[in-house]
């Protein structure tokens, strides 16, 4: 084979890949949405049924692509089945409405316990002490591509979408925050919002938090969220989707950046 022939023949190789890659996106997209899946989303998610047309049909397919690309595991006996896939992904697609979006790329597994699970963690006290504390917990994110969930909690927040506290949402959060390579409460912002505006209103409204949480008083926004900036943003993504009238209301310039970086607003979906 002369080297024109060999060039020839690797281009028609490469020429070949592109179109068999294609094609499988072509027919993936082409895959209808099944049925049984509208179902589980109706059923479970009740903020699925008052998203716009236009919305669901985004969401319906961001689901497509999570559950194709992310693989589940039970723990502790947990059976899965669709349902448990379905509710989960459900939530966590809604983070990537209107977006540009990879589908959480970094992410790979997600495991699932039926209930809120122990995990140890170390600590260090003030003297430089360290000890492992076994913590009850109901969610976990990892920057290493896994997401660890309670399923019993996972349908407590979809079911009661109007508290302020949904946990696939906040662990969900976390692997936003995850992408900028770093989870500190600053995720790669879109072309709509500012870096400056985001770093002055989200730095203090979490030392108004934290005045809060030291002071005893109440807020709206959930406490936890004083812990650090990464939980702030975390919790404050709960707060956005579940309780958006009161977060406008009360924290105006916070809803305007949340809103600018996960562009919708869901405050129209419940009014
Ligand atoms: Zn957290």
């Amino acid at each position: 084979m002369t080297p024109g022939q060999f060039l020839g023949f690797v281009g028609v190789v490469v020429a070949v890949v592109i179109a068999i890659i294609k094609f499988r996106r072509w027919s993936f997209e082409r895959t209808p949405f099944p049925p049984e899946w509208i179902s589980v989303l109706s059923r479970n998610i009740p903020i699925y049924s008052r998203l716009p047309l236009a919305l669901k049909n985004q969401l319906n397919r961001h689901v497509k692509y999570f559950l194709r690309d992310k693989r589940f595991y039970g723990c502790d006996g947990l059976v899965l089945n669709d349902e448990i896939r379905v509710t989960i992904a459900g939530q966590a697609c809604l983070l990537l409405l209107n977006r540009p979006t990879n589908h959480y790329y970094k992410l790979h597994h997600i495991l699932v316990y039926p209930s809120s699970f122990v995990a140890a963690r170390t600590e260090q006290n003030e003297s430089g002490v360290v000890s492992q504390k076994h913590t009850g917990l109901l969610g976990e994110s990892w920057s290493q591509g896994k997401v660890i969930l309670s399923w019993d909690d996972v349908m407590k927040g979809a079911k009661n979408f109007s508290d302020g506290h949904n946990v696939v949402l906040h662990e969900f959060a976390h692997q936003l925050d995850q992408e900028s390579g770093s989870t500190n409460g600053a995720p790669l912002l879109g072309a709509q919002s500012s870096y400056q505006s985001w770093t002055r209103v989200l730095s203090d409204e979490f030392e108004q938090l934290q005045k809060q949480a030291r002071s005893g008083y109440s807020s709206l926004i959930d406490q936890y969220g004083a812990t650090n900036p990464a939980e702030f943003f975390a919790v404050v993504t709960e707060t956005f989707f579940e309780r958006p009238i009161q977060l406008r209301r009360r924290h105006p310039e916070l809803f305007e950046e949340m809103k600018s970086f996960y562009a919708v607003d869901p405050s129209e979906w419940v009014e």
